[in-house]
């Protein structure tokens, strides 16, 4: 039987409107069929990347279980971090210019409660850190030495993240003509985002990156910045970022995937908007690869990104799969 009533009546299409307003109901296809009691899918994961698909299974590990989306995207994204074969987030990410790797991390959940941590040292698991900052402080971030002595005193272990790989990697580079030009490219950006939705219906978010490949000391991107790199708002739905954090940064990315959301956009066509609105506001183009990655309350996937490639990991009680998002640009 069918779960999914369609009506196509005048009266019935402007209470439509309203039922798009709160950011469920119709996508763009359905403009003349309003969908009624669309039943919520839940739980999902999605992360962003190819590494996303290990990492969504520890989060599914969890959420299967009924474990709250917090704890799901917390242990989702931790796999990544330890991962020292992975170049851009946490353990084995590409350092800053001078060697030292710093890592960037937030995290958000259901209440709007948030943490990050930015320009962190020596801690393999920043996620974990940004969530003792949301729960155990009245901050929202902590950065640099600060944050480090902050997550000792919390028992974190400190760790040596320069791998061999990633030093031999760096020492080319230093060699190399492009010294003190940073490299981001469709190659290197590689930051885990992380949304889910639990049994319950509650959303949450995880976001953790080594940042932009030998950048300047000090830089700090997009990802540990609420409403640039991640955000959750339980009543519509969350989104993430992954790219070039400066261009996000810009336009408050993820905020402003989701309160497109908030105004009846599917979670693709927040995407693209968001997408289409850092295009208009970049004079040079290239290699401005950005891409955001969307959950909305009723359990409904999308992402976007500037140019060919971003894809990302996603989970449900059916399938476990990675997906090309679609694009505005070819390389
Ligand atoms: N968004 C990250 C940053 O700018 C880079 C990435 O996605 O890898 O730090």
């Amino acid at each position: 039987m069918k779960r999914r009533t369609f009506l196509s009546s005048t009266a019935l299409a402007s209470l439509g409107v309203l039922l798009t307003r709160c950011g469920f109901a119709a996508t763009s296809e359905d403009k003349n069929e309003t969908q009624l009691n669309a039943p919520a899918k839940k739980p999902v994961v999605v992360s962003t990347w190819i590494h996303g698909m290990q990492a969504n299974k520890a989060a599914w590990a969890l959420l299967s279980t009924k474990k709250s989306s917090l704890d799901a995207v917390e242990q989702g994204v931790r796999i990544t971090e330890s991962d020292a074969e992975n170049r851009s987030v946490g353990l084995g990410g590409n350092p800053d210019r001078d060697g030292n790797v710093t890592l960037d991390a937030c995290i958000m959940n259901h209440e709007s409660e948030c943490g990050a941590v930015a320009y962190l040292q020596n801690i393999e698991n920043p996620i974990s850190v940004a969530r003792k900052v949301m729960e155990d402080t009245p901050h929202v971030m902590l950065v640099g030495k600060g944050a480090e002595e902050f997550a000792y005193n919390q028992g974190f272990p400190k760790k040596d993240l320069l791998t061999e790989g990633a030093k031999e990697a760096w020492l080319k580079w230093k060699e190399s003509e492009d010294l003190k030009k940073p490299e981001i490219n469709h190659e290197n950006h590689d930051t885990i985002g992380m949304l889910a939705i639990d049994q319950d219906g509650n959303l949450s978010g995880a976001c953790t990156t080594s940042g932009w490949a030998y950048k300047l000391p000090g830089r700090v991107g997009d990802s540990p910045i609420i409403g640039a790199g991640l955000f959750v708002d339980n009543e519509i739905g969350a989104a993430c970022a992954t790219g070039m954090g400066e261009a996000v940064i810009r336009i408050a990315g993820s905020h402003t995937v989701v309160e497109l959301m908030r105004q009846g956009k599917t979670p693709n066509e927040a995407c693209k908007l968001a997408v289409e609105r850092i295009i208009s506001k970049h004079k040079d183009l290239k290699d401005l690869q950005v891409g955001f990655l969307a959950l909305n309350k009723n359990g409904e996937a999308g992402a976007y990104s500037t140019y060919a490639g971003f894809n990302y990991a996603y989970t449900d009680n059916e399938k476990a799969e990675l997906i090309d998002a679609g694009y505005e640009m070819e390389w």
